[in-house]
């Protein structure tokens, strides 16, 4: 179990290198902004050089070690994942968390309007290329400290929902992915886990619920401190755990 309200102690958090995806906007950027409160080391990625540019002035007063990368998971190449992969081994030579974040929506529409198109772009941000990023990424958190890796699902990962199409399958895609990738680490060191965040006052969201009460919902801000857990050296649930918020 999460513990209520968890807060680390600083000194468990300095020194942690820690990568987020889609850190530019509602969830990873209120938790990249969060981190940015502990001396440690972040590598934040996004697909907007612009946002990027944001989020790292947004962090310039706070003590944290900032660092951005694009990455747009839509279009990147295997350069693009050598790039990210030379940069982290060139500053920090390996990294301890790696938090999957970064998804698309696409269209809440019934199977049959659905589009070809846009069904293969969203699994391949959402599943294809956490999988990529993932196998790039596991030798650095061999050698990380308290390593962890935590992918964001959903309760439409769980249980599919009539129009969430290709979002509801790519979220089931990272369930999978995740029980496979603990069991096959279960003799590691690096601890997988799974946290849907449940319903948060987000981009995402308003798009699937534009009418919705949004004084009804979480805002990034309330879901932070079960990631700061699942992120810091106490983290000890089994490996292959998964967090409902
Ligand atoms: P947002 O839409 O607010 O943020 C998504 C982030 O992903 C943005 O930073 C976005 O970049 C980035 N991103 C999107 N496409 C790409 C791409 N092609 N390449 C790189 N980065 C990309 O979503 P949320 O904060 O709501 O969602 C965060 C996670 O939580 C997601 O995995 C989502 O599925 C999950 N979730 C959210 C819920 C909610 O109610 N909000 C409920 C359940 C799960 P940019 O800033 O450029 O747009």
């Amino acid at each position: 179990m999460i513990p209520e309200n968890y807060d680390p102690p600083a000194k468990l958090m300095s020194g942690r290198t820690i990568l987020i995806t889609g850190a530019t906007d509602g969830i990873g950027k209120a938790l990249s902004l969060k981190l940015s409160n502990y001396s440690c080391n972040l590598i934040l990625l996004g697909r907007s050089t612009l946002k990027l540019e944001a989020i790292k002035k947004e962090c310039a007063d706070h003590v944290a070690n900032v660092e951005v990368f694009k990455l747009d998971f839509m279009h990147a190449k295997g350069e693009d994942y050598q790039c990210l992969i030379d940069m982290i081994e060139s500053k920090y030579a390996s990294i301890d968390c790696l938090v999957h974040n970064a998804a698309i929506l696409g269209e809440l529409s019934p199977v049959d309007h659905y589009d070809i198109g846009l069904w293969q772009q969203v699994i391949h941000v959402n599943l294809t290329s956490t999988f990529i990023l993932t196998k790039c990424l596991l030798p650095l958190l061999k050698i990380g400290k308290f390593p962890s890796i935590t992918f964001t699902s959903s309760g439409v990962g769980i249980k599919g929902k009539a129009f969430w199409g290709a979002y509801s399958v790519s979220k089931f895609g990272i369930e999978g992915f995740a029980q496979i990738l603990s069991e096959e680490l279960k003799n590691s060191n690096i601890k997988v886990s799974t946290i849907n965040p449940g319903a948060t006052n987000t981009n995402m969201r308003a798009k699937a619920y534009p009418a919705e009460d949004k004084s009804l919902i979480k805002n990034p801000e309330d879901v932070l401190s079960a990631y700061l857990y699942l992120l810091s050296p106490e983290f000890s649930e089994p490996n292959g755990s998964r967090f409902s918020l």
